[in-house]
């Protein structure tokens, strides 16, 4: 039984990568047991409805080894996003692969109450979206908050952006409310997973910067996410990089979320202005897209703004170097639409401020996935905590 259990668990650990596949020659290298046991155990596998082995059909000769895989069809798992400007849900099957996804958007200034409906709205949704059939066989959600949480009790601690949304038993009302179990993680852990997953080799470490309205980060080292003793960890957006900077909405002052989020732009675009610096931006009307637009199209204060916040993101990256040591920094969110200003900014500044061994093998690079990201993310979450905490 043992044998089962932690051949399956490293079975598993090899196949929840995207496009992964091991076959027969490999799994055998590498386990030290007979082949003729491990075939038994991967057989009994095959007929739990686990795992699955499409190529092989019958003994051809001279025939390549038929990868297996992990089933499809085995269970079905939920993912949850709640934003400040949206909710989101997916439901991805063993694989990997989306079914179906749903997503609303929110009004602005949405409270703890409105939330709440939100997320029974997409749950609704997803659960007629998906038919009977699919919704019978979902085993587990990943819920990913937008603020600090408490993993082990699943509970919401506080997100500042949202009213009333602090100290919630969020896992409890999601298993009443839907009789569903539910891990809970910030959104930020949730992303940086997703962005560890698409790597064909992970990396030993990686640490996650989201660029966008706020900034936020998460970090995962051998495969585990981390979030501080306390669910306090990674808040690099309140890491303060100018000590006499503008008052950050945590009550300190020059916090780098204050000076490169979407409203430390806008303070900047409107010093440009009353300094008569010619430029297309406009505070009152500005978006995050529009500052990209401009700073592509060679505006002057736009450019400039640029390359101070990339400067400044370069900056705060540098504790982060010097305390992990991390194999690969990745930055998300729309700020990274700057990356051929960003990417060699911060490669500079890190650099310059860092010992060459915490840098010389450092890989810094910007993500490919798209903002919904995140949703998915909370699902494989949940899928690869269900394979891999023995509950399979
Ligand atoms: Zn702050």
């Amino acid at each position: 039984m043992t044998d089962k259990k932690s051949i399956g668990l490293s079975i598993f650990k090899k196949l929840l990568f995207p496009g992964a596949a091991l076959t027969r020659s490999e799994l055998v290298k590498l386990h030290n047991i007979r082949p003729a046991t491990l075939f038994a155990i991967v057989d009994e596998l095959k007929d739990d409805g686990i795992i699955i082995e499409p190529e092989r059909k019958g003994f051809k000769t001279g025939r390549k080894a038929s990868p297996l895989k992990l089933n499809p069809d085995f269970g079905y798992f939920i993912g949850i996003e709640l934003h400040t400007s949206y909710c989101s849900g997916v439901i991805i099957d063993t694989e990997g692969n989306v079914c179906v996804s749903v997503s609303i958007k929110s009004e602005a200034g949405k409270d703890e109450k409105r939330c709440l409906s939100e997320i029974t709205e997409v749950m609704e949704k997803l659960k007629a979206d998906s038919g009977g059939a699919v919704w019978a066989k979902t085993k587990t959600a990943g819920f990913a908050d937008p603020g600090l949480v408490n993993g082990r009790d699943g509970i919401s601690v506080k997100a500042v952006n949202i009213k009333g949304w602090s100290n919630l038993k969020t896992r409890e009302w999601f298993a009443n409310s839907f009789a569903k179990s539910c891990m809970l993680v910030p959104s930020n852990s949730a992303r940086t997973y997703i962005e560890y997953k698409q790597f064909n080799n992970p990396p030993e470490s990686l640490f996650h910067i989201e660029l966008d309205q706020g900034i936020g980060a998460g970090f995962i080292k051998d495969e585990k996410l981390f979030s501080g003793d306390s669910f306090c960890g990674m808040e690099i957006g309140h890491i303060s990089i100018m000590p006499d900077g503008p008052l950050c909405q945590c009550g300190n002052r020059g916090c780098l979320e204050a000076v490169v989020g979407e409203e430390g732009i806008r303070k900047k675009i409107s010093e440009f202005k009353s300094s008569r610096v010619e430029t297309k931006l406009n505070p009152d009307s500005f978006s995050l897209e529009e500052f990209i637009k401009c700073v592509n199209q060679n505006d002057k204060a736009a450019s400039l703004i640029a390359y101070e916040i990339s400067e400044k993101i370069g900056l705060a990256l540098v504790p982060v170097a010097a305390l992990l040591n991390p194999s690969v920094i990745l930055m998300s969110g729309r700020l990274t639409g700057l990356d051929k200003i960003l990417l060699p900014a911060v490669k500079r500044v890190l650099t310059l401020n860092c010992m060459p061994r915490a840098v010389n093998s450092l890989i810094v690079k910007v993500s490919t996935l798209d903002r919904q990201a995140t949703t998915m993310g909370a699902a494989l979450l949940a899928r690869d905590q269900f394979f891999l905490s023995g509950s399979v």
